[in-house]
């Protein structure tokens, strides 16, 4: 078909006091079969734009660079219509793939601040950096659980908590979309992997989820219902299968559940290629046409990088296996986007100056406030905070002691998911080292040596590529113990009085596709570890790892250990902040640690009903639980008390509990509130996090917290597949993590 561009105004819908409906009926009613098809295709911006956008008349694109952006903006407006594109980037801690932009720490980092009120903050500020550069719509937040420690995933959830996952997604979601669609620097949220895509096997990525449906009403779609009640514009799906199932086709989650028992009317985009590879992949469709068509027929409006859909769509319609307005619901939906954001009026390209927007003064100072919020203090024997009063000499070793880019974690700048960027600037970033440098008092002295190599890597031999061009992961193949290193390391230990040893993971082992068989520290760095605690000198570990790692038995005698998820380009400076005292840690963990791989999974809040509570060989309880996380102060919980034990359905239970800080320094305490109902008609977990507080307390202070739960949050799924509460016995423990021993218990009861 030749297209000739539009001069004038001269349509319904390209006039803006119409309302957004009227405009897209007007729109849809204009457009051919193709240009329908178009519409639902999200095409890769980094290969033939051109084509995209002229001839498959693609309605959105992903992965642009500025330049691309631009160009983009130029082509639509060649085109009969003159529809924009929706511009999308996976901006998830930050505008991952701007160079300059700010990134904060993974969202796993932000989940141990348990923060919901800063993480909108950061959500906001990265809306702002993002709608500056010509993005409409971000690939954040991830909603799915962490389950299995070895997925190359974890980093990007929100841990192992659907409450927390819950409280956290919501907040993302509202700072994304800020104060709705017409407002310039408010960006599209997606709610993603819907769902299930985290129940992996063996923590490999993408394969078939094996999750009944009661199992994912109890605890996988929960937080997702939240967000789309909430208004969260998008959800993407993920890439399992579930009981033979490609997600993709899942009628009854996309159809029945989403649009149906949660009325969502947002925008639902499949993940990569997701329609291309039910045919090259999973096998379960013959060909591109078929596909197409289940995959339009369960509902899917965007198509993600399957650029066959274009054919496919229109052969499925030639074959009669779709209506010719099969595609209008789904076009609807996206035009509505784009009126809504005002884009026809305003494409709301790459502004030209991006001073003060992208990376200001302002955003590393909430990066800042976020990197020391997310740093989890695990042990500590009393040695920190370091003491300034007396000279110190610091050894500052480890491969990561000093790594910029590593330090920014999986989709940041350096993680290689764009070409165009391979990392952020190196004077953005403050390491551990430079931290310690900047703001050490003078009385330190610091010294460095990396101490150990971790990784090299190996094409691997079965190709550089997946059979849809996709780069194939390289194999890692892990650094010998490198002695002259260990030496030079261990010689700076003899020679300082404190040792802070930074290990962990790198971007190799982290990602899609990444997943890890094994949760040790790779490499050089179990020696190199076990060298320095054997100096005698005490060490403190700060383990910078995308999730939580398995850490050597010499680490028992460790002095301190410090865990710091991904923690952005303040993480350095923040961990500095810690060690000297100058700020108090306060992040919990937002996800178990593991003793040993084989423990997998760890997850705090398992069902019930198994034959004891521990391996043969093995404990079953984690290195640290959920969470759990020390202030340098000391922190007491008493006096527990209900003021009504029993309660109806309709009821809020109010608790009150004494939170005294009882040592010398300040304390932010996050008290939590679990939830055990003592008989359930259905096998259910033995505790679940169902509130939490965060309270700030000088020393010596005691604070008298009050605690509100509705009775209706007490509640299971039963066989049903209902969310019921069942009257009964229950019982609402409080204190400072998930580990029974040091929670306050106190009965309550519930009738109907
Ligand atoms: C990932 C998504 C991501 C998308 C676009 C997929 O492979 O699973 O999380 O948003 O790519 O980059």
């Amino acid at each position: 078909m030749r297209i000739s561009p539009t001069t004038t105004a001269t349509f319904l819908y390209q006039d803006a006091s119409r309302p957004v409906p009227e405009r897209v009926a007007d729109l849809l009613g204009r457009l051919s079969l193709e240009e329908k098809i178009g519409q639902m295709l999200q095409l890769d911006a980094r290969e033939e734009l051109d084509d995209h956008v002229l001839q498959k008349h693609a309605g959105s694109v992903l992965h642009t660079s500025p330049e691309l952006i631009r160009r983009a903006n130029d082509l639509t407006a060649q085109t009969r219509w003159r529809i924009p594109l929706l511009i999308a980037e996976d901006a998830i801690h930050g505008h991952s793939f701007h160079e300059g932009a700010t990134i904060y720490p993974t969202q796993l980092g932000m989940a141990a601040s348990w923060d919901a009120e800063l993480v909108e903050r950061v959500a906001r500020a990265t809306a702002v950096e993002v709608a500056a550069t010509g993005i409409h719509w971000t690939f954040s937040p991830v909603l799915c659980i962490a389950r299995d420690l070895r997925w190359g995933r974890v980093n990007e959830t929100f841990g192992e908590d659907p409450f927390l996952i819950g409280e956290l997604a919501s907040a993302m979601v509202r700072g994304y979309q800020g104060d709705g669609l017409a407002d310039p620097t408010a960006i599209l949220a997606t709610a993603k992997h819907f769902a299930g895509y985290s129940e992996t096997q063996g923590g490999r990525d993408a394969t078939e989820a094996d999750i009944s449906r009661r199992k994912l009403r109890s605890w996988f779609l929960p937080p997702f219902e939240r967000v789309a009640r909430e208004g969260c514009r998008s959800f993407m799906l993920g890439y399992q299968s579930m009981d033979g199932v490609p997600i993709t086709v899942n009628d009854w989650l996309l159809s029945d559940v989403l649009r149906g028992e949660w009325g969502y009317t947002g925008t639902l985009i499949t993940d990569w290629d997701n329609v291309g590879r039910m045919v090259w992949e999973q096998k379960v469709q013959p060909d591109y046409t078929h596909a197409a068509a289940a995959a339009v027929r369960a509902g899917n409006d965007m198509i993600m990088t399957t650029p066959k859909f274009f054919e496919g769509a229109q052969d499925a319609v030639q074959q009669g296996l779709l209506e010719a307005d099969a595609f209008d619901a789904a076009v609807a939906r996206i035009l509505t986007l784009k009126f809504e954001l005002g884009l026809f009026e305003n494409p709301r390209g790459p502004q030209a100056d991006l001073t003060g927007t992208v990376g200001t003064t302002a955003h590393a100072e909430l990066n800042l406030e976020m990197a020391r919020r997310s740093i989890v203090l695990l042990e500590n024997d009393g040695l920190l905070p370091l003491s300034a009063a007396a000279p110190t000499r610091v050894a500052v070793v480890g491969p990561l002691a000093d790594d910029a880019q590593t330090q920014l974690g999986d989709w940041a700048g350096g993680s290689g998911q764009v070409g165009w960027l391979d990392g952020q600037p190196r004077e953005m970033i403050t390491t551990v080292l430079d931290g310690l440098r900047g703001i050490a008092p003078d009385t330190f002295t610091i010294t460095h040596a990396r101490g150990a190599d971790i990784l090299t890597l190996e094409p691997d031999p079965a190709g550089a590529t997946f059979p849809d061009g996709q780069p194939r992961p390289p194999h890692v193949v892990p650094c010998e113990p490198d002695q002259a290193l260990i030496d030079e390391a261990v010689a700076a230990a003899q020679n300082a009085d404190v040792v802070v040893a930074v290990v962990g993971d790198r971007i190799e082992l982290v990602g899609e596709g990444r997943s890890t068989a094994t949760l040790e520290l790779i490499g050089g760095q179990i020696a190199l570890l076990d060298a320095l605690i054997a100096t005698g000198k005490p060490v403190v570990v700060v383990l910078l790892a995308s999730k939580p790692l398995v850490l050597p038995a010499s680490v028992q005698h460790a002095a301190a250990v410090l865990w710091s998820a991904n923690p952005g380009m303040q993480g350095g400076r923040a961990l500095a902040e810690i060690l000297v005292g100058a700020v108090e840690p306060s992040g919990r963990l937002p996800i178990s640690f593991a003793r040993h791989v084989g423990q997998q999974p760890t997850y705090y809040n398992q069902l019930r009903g198994q034959h004891g509570d521990r391996y043969a060989d093995l404990t079953q309880s984690p290195a640290w639980a959920f969470g759990e996380g020390r202030s340098y102060s000391t922190v007491e919980y008493a006096d527990l008390v209900l003021e009504q034990t029993s309660l109806t359905t309709a009821d809020t239970i109010v608790a009150h509990v004494t939170v005294q800080n009882t040592g010398t320094r300040p304390a932010l305490e996050t008290v939590q509130v679990y939830v055990r109902d003592v008989v359930t008609s259905v096998s259910w977990t033995d505790k679940e996090l169902k509130a939490y507080r965060q309270v700030l307390m000088a020393p010596g202070e005691s604070v008298r917290v009050r605690l509100d739960l509705p009775v209706a949050d007490c509640s299971i799924v039963d066989t049903a597949g209902l969310r019921v509460v069942e009257p009964g016995e229950f019982e609402l423990l409080v204190g400072p993590s998930s580990r029974d021993s040091v929670l306050l218990e106190s009965a309550f009861t519930v009738t109907a």
